[in-house]
C-alpha cells in the first residue's frame, strides 16, 4: 500500500455503511490506541484515531486479494483443480473417539479433538465460541485452556461472535503465547490479514499457532433469529442444539428433533453480509472443517498446511480420532465443491 493509509472513516463508508461488516472484531483487535469498540455487533470509533491504517488494512471485508493472500499463507496460488475450495493437500472424513467429545460436538468432533491434541502438546489455549451466561443463545468468544472448557463450547452457534476479541483476550488478559483459533471463513480471513503483510500485528501473528476454519454458508441475525423461533413456537432457551443439514434447519432437545423446516423458510434471517461472502470452505485455515461430504456423525477435514496435517496425524496416533479418505464421488468431494461454487456465484450476484 502506498500514500496515506485508509483509516476508520474508510471502514465506515466502504464496509460498515454498505452492510458488509461481518462483525469479526479484527479492527478492534488491531487498533493500537484501543479506539474502536464493538457495539451490538458493529464497530464504533470511541476515542482518538491516530490514522495508522491498521483497522482498514486488516478488515476481511475491505480490499481482499485472494491470490496475494494465497502466496503469503501457502507460498503458492490455487491450481485449476483447487479453484472451488482453495489450496489443499487432502480431504478426510474424521470422527473423534471416546464419548466425551462425541456427546458434546456438532458433527464428528474433529474440531474439539484437534483442540484437545493442541492443548496436550503444550498449547496455552484455544479461542472458541461459547454462549453468554444468563442469556439465550448469544454467542461470545471464549478463551479455553482445558479440554473441559473446549467441550463446554463445542457445537455450532448460527449467529456471529467477534472471535478476534477472544484472540486479544487470550494474549493480553490470559498472557498466552501459543493459541489455536476456531473461526468462520470471514474470521479466518481477518486473522490471516493480521498475520501477514505490511500492516500485520506482531503480537497476534506470533501467538497464533493454529487456525481451524469452519465451513460456512451463512449466519443469522440474532434478533431476527430469536423473533422467528418465538413465532414458530420454539422455546430457544430449551434448545440444546441447532443444526443445518441436507437442506433443513432443525432444533434438538434431549437428542430429539423438536423442530425442522426447509432451509428456504429461514433465508430471511441471514445477515446481509453473508450474501456477499464468497468463502465457503475457510480457504486460509490450516485445517477447514465442516459436515458436508462425510457420513452423519463424521466431520469433513480439508488439510491445507503442513501444520494442519501434523496435528491431524498426531491426533490419530494418540487415539483421539479415526480418519478415512473422503468419498471422491457426488456425496463426498462433489458436494463440497458444489456448495463452494454456489456460494461464490451467490456472492457475485450480490456484488462482491
Ligand atoms: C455459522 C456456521 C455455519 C456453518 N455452516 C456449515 C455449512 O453450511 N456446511 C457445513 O458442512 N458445515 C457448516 N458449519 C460447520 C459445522 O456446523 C461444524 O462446526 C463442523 O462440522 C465441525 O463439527 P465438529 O463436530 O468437528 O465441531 P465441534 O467439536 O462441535 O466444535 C465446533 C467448534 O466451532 C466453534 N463455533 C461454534 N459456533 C461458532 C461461530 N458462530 N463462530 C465461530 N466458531 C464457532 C465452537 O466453539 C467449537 O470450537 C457451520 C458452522 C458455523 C459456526
Ligand atoms: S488509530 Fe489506527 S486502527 Fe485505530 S481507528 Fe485510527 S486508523 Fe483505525
Ligand atoms: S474488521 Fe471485521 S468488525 Fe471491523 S469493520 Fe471489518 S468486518 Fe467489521
Ligand atoms: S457466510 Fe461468510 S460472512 Fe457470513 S458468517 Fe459465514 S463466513 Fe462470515
Amino acid at each position: 500500500m502506498s500514500g496515506r493509509p485508509k483509516i476508520f472513516g474508510h471502514l465506515m463508508t466502504e464496509v460498515i455503511r454498505k452492510g458488509t461488516c461481518v462483525s469479526c472484531g479484527s479492527c478492534v483487535a488491531v487498533c493500537p490506541v484501543n479506539s474502536i469498540e464493538m457495539e451490538g455487533g458493529t464497530p464504533k470509533l470511541v476515542g482518538l484515531c491516530v490514522a495508522c491504517g491498521m483497522c482498514y488494512a486488516n478488515c476481511p471485508s475491505a480490499e481482499f486479494d485472494v491470490e496475494e493472500m494465497e502466496k503469503l499463507v501457502f507460498g503458492r496460488t490455487r491450481t485449476e483443480e483447487e479453484v472451488d475450495i482453495g489450496v489443499h493437500s487432502a480431504i478426510y472424513a474424521v470422527k473423534a473417539k471416546g464419548t466425551d467429545i462425541l456427546e458434546h460436538c456438532q458433527d464428528g468432533g474433529a474440531v474439539s479433538a484437534m483442540l484437545t491434541q493442541f492443548l496436550s502438546e503444550g498449547g496455552d489455549g484455544a479461542v472458541v465460541t461459547g454462549l453468554e451466561d444468563g442469556a439465550i443463545w448469544i454467542a461470545k468468544p471464549v478463551v479455553a485452556s482445558t479440554e473441559h472448557e473446549v467441550l463446554d463450547c463445542a457445537g455450532t452457534k448460527y449467529t456471529s461472535s467477534p472471535t478476534l476479541l477472544g484472540v486479544c483476550s487470550a494474549i493480553e488478559e490470559h498472557a498466552m503465547s501459543h493459541i489455536a483459533v476456531v473461526g468462520t471463513p470471514c474470521q479466518i480471513r481477518g486473522l490471516s490479514k493480521i498475520e501477514t503483510g505490511e500492516f500485520s500485528d506482531a503480537a497476534i501473528r506470533d501467538a497464533v499457532d493454529l487456525k481451524l476454519g469452519l465451513f460456512c454458508m451463512e449466519t443469522f441475525s440474532y434478533p431476527s433469529f430469536m423473533e422467528f423461533l418465538e413465532k414458530e413456537g420454539v422455546d430457544a432457551s430449551k434448545v440444546e442444539k441447532f443444526e443445518i443439514k441436507k437442506g433443513k434447519f432443525m432444533a434438538h432437545q434431549k437428542g430429539k428433533d423438536i423442530y425442522a423446516v426447509k432451509l428456504s423458510k429461514v433465508k430471511d434471517l441471514v445477515r446481509p453480509c453473508c450474501h456477499m461472502c464468497s468463502d465457503f470452505a475457510s480457504e486460509f485455515a490450516d485445517l477447514s472443517i465442516g459436515n458436508v461430504g462425510s457420513p452423519d456423525g463424521w466431520s469433513t477435514v480439508i488439510v491445507r498446511t503442513q501444520k494442519g496435517d501434523k496435528i491431524l496425524k498426531k491426533a490419530e496416533e494418540n487415539g483421539l480420532v479415526e480418519i478415512k479418505p473422503v468419498d471422491e464421488g457426488r456425496t463426498g468431494r462433489g458436494i463440497i465443491l458444489k456448495l463452494a461454487k454456489i456460494k461464490r456465484k451467490q456472492s457475485e450476484k450480490h456484488g462482491e
